[in-house]
């Protein structure tokens, strides 16, 4: 215990076990959120926080607040609306407010008789009665032994399972002590602090980890607050200096230039049984033209959904094979990368090039002979898992990696990734050279965000996409008329056609996310019972997943029912309809993937979002982006303009952002500024620059090495 002190350890030293009451099973449950140190503790920066320091007049309330009022029960009565609801009129002299309750029981309502009074915590919103809360938390008072207020603002951590809140803001306080007797490094240089109001990085993280009740609470929300921009601008520099660095030392080495022979790319295109787009010929010459220089290509494809990235990898790859070089394409998941075994084995192999085969689930003796082949060169083109770039992959002669990662990760992140990819093959035996790299992400950047962000990085569009396809169509349903949607899979399933059926989550935990998909289709197995139902999740072994998914694409399962696991990568023609549940929860570039799986034969496709209502008003905007644009740039853009505070929350839980603080769209204005500084690091404090990114990305290195 504090093994830390009497060493001098550094706080990004000290393991999470360090601290009182962190044994080795709660320390694996950090280590799944990334927090391995105390440093990584402290960096694990509240969401957002609850005002319950001081009570608020019910006059004042404004709609979509927190607030805790104290007030007195006038009447309380079920309502029969749409949906039975428990209805509880409150006053405080100032004003009236009703609080709603949809789940509650007769012994609730017994006790909220006239003239109670309650200390009540919720969210307003405007409701059918004027002002209103959603099933408030509240507290009976008792005017002999008043309740204390809380003496400061309360910070909602990012979770997952078996981590609660208060476990985690005792974890933070306690950090916060050590915080007291360790140093932990200033990185940023005077002349750059300067800029920041010279805010010491001890500082901001005790004001954030604790804000006083006197903090301003809208900029804190809003991630607006010096204290919060001070971490995002060093969070924003540190992974703009791990591009610099990887592109720069990426560049130092040399590469082969890599000549795609235009007997095989006929060949190639001659037995695909389709037309390269304008757009995917673009995008292949400038791959091929850049993979033809001696220096390492890094290179990023952004193309939408269905755009046809696949065949523009399997493209760049027959350019390395024709040059007697290997590629590997690596996706993100067991089921994409069985896809594009299936794809791109399909359109490479009858050109006589040999496919490898690597993911972390393969069998001993199988993997011991595609292990094999990659060292013997006998594997031309080896598709994969990131089992592809573990320690004991040796690559005969990788001349090209291709990295298709959807948009599970941030694009940093997959580029720290593709380092780690390079420090893979630097197992290869003779040469220093380097593979070129190309990222593939269907993740849409602004546009307007892409020039500031990405700047440092080559970069292609595919803007167009194939013909013949027909634009799905979205509705926006409440799920109050769920039976009608159950009414339209069975028409549909019993035309032939195929459907899914995404059940979403707000806790982003493959087991909760499992277990309610369990429920959904043995509910839906209720009311459907002519329909082959099949279930897919994160918790399904690989060969069960495996199992799933070719039965669905045989046609042997009318409905499948699927967590949010199936947005990478399913490619199933004949679904046609779709219906996402709770879509309010996902970002709009999730949906958007979501909604790619659908759309990709030639019949008119449907895709039903059913929200729970009551929608707030910033999703119902956003309902209607996804119902009126299958645009993923458009979308991406508009989600920019809607994204309010309370929607960074929902990015980041679905995982879309990996920033522990920043955000890209909101802090897009720090861009210039963190430019021009990564630029003086970089020439003046080279040091600062790794120990930067260690700091800020350590996590996801070591989450590579999973
Ligand atoms: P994504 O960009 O989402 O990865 P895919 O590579 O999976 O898209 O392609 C989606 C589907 O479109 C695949 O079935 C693929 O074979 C097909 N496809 C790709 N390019 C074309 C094209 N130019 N014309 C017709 N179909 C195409
Ligand atoms: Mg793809």
């Amino acid at each position: 215990m504090n093994a830390g002190i009497a060493s001098g350890k550094t706080l990004e030293q000290i393991p999470v076990s360090a601290m009182k009451g962190v044994g080795a099973s709660l320390a694996a449950k950090l280590a799944k959120i990334g927090l391995f140190s105390l440093q990584d503790v402290l960096l694990h920066l509240p969401l957002r926080y609850l005002d319950r320091t001081r009570v608020t007049p019910i006059g004042a309330l404004q709609p979509n607040l927190n607030a805790v009022i104290e007030a007195e029960v006038r009447v309380c009565d079920v309502v029969f609306g749409k949906r039975r609801s428990l209805v509880c009129k409150v006053q405080d002299g100032t004003g009236t407010i009703a609080l709603r309750f949809y789940h509650f029981n007769n012994a609730q309502k017994q006790r909220l008789t006239a003239g109670t009074r309650l200390r009540i915590f919720g969210e307003t919103r405007r409701g059918a009665s004027g002002l209103e809360m959603y099933h408030p938390e509240y507290e009976y008072l008792d005017e002999a032994a008043p309740l204390p207020l809380d003496q400061s603002l309360t910070p909602i951590y990012p979770a997952t399972e078996g981590l609660t809140q208060p476990r985690l803001r005792s974890l933070a306080l306690q950090a916060l002590t050590w915080l007291d007797k360790h140093a932990l490094g200033e990185l940023l240089p005077e002349p750059v602090r300067r800029k920041l109001n010279q805010i010491p990085l001890a500082d901001a993280l005790r004001y954030l980890h604790q804000p006083p009740a006197t903090a301003n609470v809208q900029l804190l929300m809003d991630g607006e607050h010096p204290y919060q921009q001070r971490l995002a601008f060093e969070e924003l520099l540190a992974h703009h200096l791990s591009l610099l660095l990887l592109r720069r030392e990426t560049q130092a080495d040399g590469a082969t230039g890599l000549r795609m022979s235009p007997t095989l790319k006929k060949c190639f295109l001659d037995q695909l049984g389709f037309g390269l787009t304008r757009a995917q010929e673009r995008v292949v010459c400038e791959i091929v033209a850049d993979i033809a220089k001696p220096v390492p290509m890094l290179r990023l494809v952004q193309g939408d959904v269905g755009s046809g990235k696949t065949v523009v990898a399997a493209l760049a790859a027959l350019a390395a094979v024709s040059s007697g070089k290997q590629a590997a394409i690596m996706a993100p998941t067991e089921i994409l990368a069985e896809q594009h075994r299936i794809n791109v084995g399909k359109w490479l192999e009858p050109l006589g090039i040999k496919l490898g085969w690597l993911t972390g689930k393969l069998k001993v003796a199988e993997r011991r002979i595609q292990l094999a082949a990659i060292a013997s060169g006998e594997a031309e083109v080896i598709v994969g898992t990131h089992a592809l770039f573990q320690e004991q992959v040796a690559f005969a002669d990788l001349g090209l990696i291709v990295i298709d990662e959807q948009h599970r990760f941030g694009v940093h992140q997959r580029l720290s990734l593709s380092e780690k990819g390079t420090i893979g093959i630097e197992n290869q035996p003779s040469s220093k050279l380097r593979p070129h790299q190309l990222i593939m992400t269907a993740t849409p950047i602004p546009r307007t965000l892409a020039m500031s962000a990405y700047a440092d990085l080559d970069c292609s569009v595919i803007d167009e996409l194939p013909p013949g396809r027909t634009p799905v169509t979205t509705v926006v349903i409440s799920d109050q008329r769920r039976e009608e949607v159950i009414e339209r899979v069975r028409l549909a399933c019993e035309q032939g056609r195929q459907a899914y059926w995404v059940c979403t989550l707000i806790e982003e935990s493959e087991a909760l996310e499992a277990q309610a998909a369990e429920a959904t289709a043995s509910s839906l197995a209720e009311s459907l019972p002519h329909l082959r139902i099949g279930l897919i999740h994160g918790r399904l072994k690989p060969v069960e997943k495996e199992q799933v998914m070719a039965a669905f694409k045989a046609g042997q399962v009318d409905l499948l029912v699927a967590t949010t696991v199936i947005e990478v990568g399913v490619d199933v023609p004949n679904s046609s309809l779709m219906i996402i549940e709770n879509p309010e929860r996902l970002g709009l570039a999730q949906l958007h993937q979501l909604r790619g799986r659908v759309g990709r034969g030639s019949t008119a496709s449907h895709c039903v979002l059913l929200y729970g209502s009551p929608l707030s008003q910033n999703s119902r905007e956003r309902l209607r982006v996804m119902r009126e644009s299958s645009d993923g740039f458009y979308i991406a853009e508009q989600d920019l303009l809607l994204r309010g505070p309370g929607e960074v929350l929902g990015t980041r839980q679905t995982g879309e952002m990996q920033f522990r603080i920043a955000d890209l769209q909101r802090d897009s204005h720090l861009l210039p500024e963190v430019k021009e500084a990564a630029l003086l690091l970089m020439s003046e404090y080279p040091l600062l620059c790794e120990q930067l990114v260690a700091r800020w990305l350590g996590q996801n290195h070591r989450y590579l090495q999973v």
